[in-house]
């Protein structure tokens, strides 16, 4: 398809990313003469990845995946703020002069899905504190939100995070009894296909309490089927992946993802 826009998802592995999917979609239902691929960088060559590419002028950009959010913040023209705010880019988009600006989508992605609820002063508790944690720390701060607990296996790394995203809070280890809290987010690996279960004990939780859970395969958690179990609320991690995506797809291809197509594209991406 040489000479049609195109943009991309990098990572090592990428395989696994569902991006094209959702993308390929969007643009088919559109009719936007487009595509979206996957591209297998590894950390040695993501600098000359970059550099090639921004001499490309089909090239609208790329979305970043692990390994590679932090890394990419020293190789883009103009990272924004981004570096003392999320401190970590999802998404690289190519001006018409072949400077390249980077962006994180992953924040907002993830507060989408909460937008309508009021968590002014609620507590909240957040699993995990690697590069997801720290968009949805920076969400979580910009809804001002009350006493956050982190459960994680790093403590330290977890403490930080705290202090950089100016939340109040303590951080437990990940066998810690859950305190009462109105919002429950995993922003772990843990509960992902290949990786050990999310193992909590949801009874402290109030009724009302909504547990999130920013893992996608598979996409019924653990986690989410012992919340359902309870009666409570839940989010899966489509929401935020199809949230984060259509703001990245607008800044590449120009336009908004259709509307109303959702389940459709939700169906897609379960098949
Ligand atoms: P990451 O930067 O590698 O962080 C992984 C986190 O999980 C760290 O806090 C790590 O703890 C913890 N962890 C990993 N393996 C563990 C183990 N065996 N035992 C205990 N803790 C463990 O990864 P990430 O980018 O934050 O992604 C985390 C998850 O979020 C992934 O499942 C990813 O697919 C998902 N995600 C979903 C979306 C979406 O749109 N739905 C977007 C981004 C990410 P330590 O701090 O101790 O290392």
């Amino acid at each position: 398809m040489s000479g049609t826009p195109y943009a991309e998802v990098i990572g090592d592995p990428i395989a696994q990313s569902k991006s094209p999917l959702i993308h390929k979609f969007w643009l088919e239902a559109l009719g936007i003469a487009g595509d979206y691929r996957r591209a297998h960088i590894k950390p040695q060559d993501l600098a000359a990845y970059l550099t090639e590419r921004r001499d490309d002028p089909h090239w609208r950009g790329c979305n970043v995946t692990i390994p590679h959010k932090v890394a990419v913040m020293d190789l883009v023209d103009d990272p924004g703020n981004i570096r003392c705010t999320i401190g970590a880019m999802n998404t690289i988009v190519r001006q018409p002069d072949g400077s390249v600006i980077g962006t994180n989508t992953d924040a907002a992605g993830f507060y989408a899905p909460l937008a309508e609820l009021d968590l002014d002063g609620a507590p909240v508790a957040v699993v995990g504190a690697g590069g997801a944690a720290r968009a949805v720390l920076f969400a979580l701060a910009r809804a001002n939100v009350g006493h956050v607990t982190i459960l994680n296996r790093s403590p330290l790394k977890a403490m930080g995070l705290l202090a950089t995203f100016g939340l109040k809070g303590d951080v437990v280890q990940l066998d810690a009894a859950l305190p009462p809290v109105a919002l429950l987010v995993n922003s772990s690996s843990l509960g992902m296909t290949g990786q050990p279960p999310l193992d909590l004990d949801l009874s402290p939780l109030p009724e009302d309490a909504i547990v999130y859970d920013l893992v996608y395969a598979p996409l019924q958690t653990g986690l989410l089927k012992a919340a359902a179990a309870r009666g409570l609320d839940t989010i899966d991690g489509l929401d935020m992946l199809i949230g984060q995506a259509a703001l990245a797809f607008e800044l590449f291809f120009g336009a908004p993802p259709p509307e109303g197509r959702d389940d459709e594209l939700r169906a897609l991406l379960i098949a």
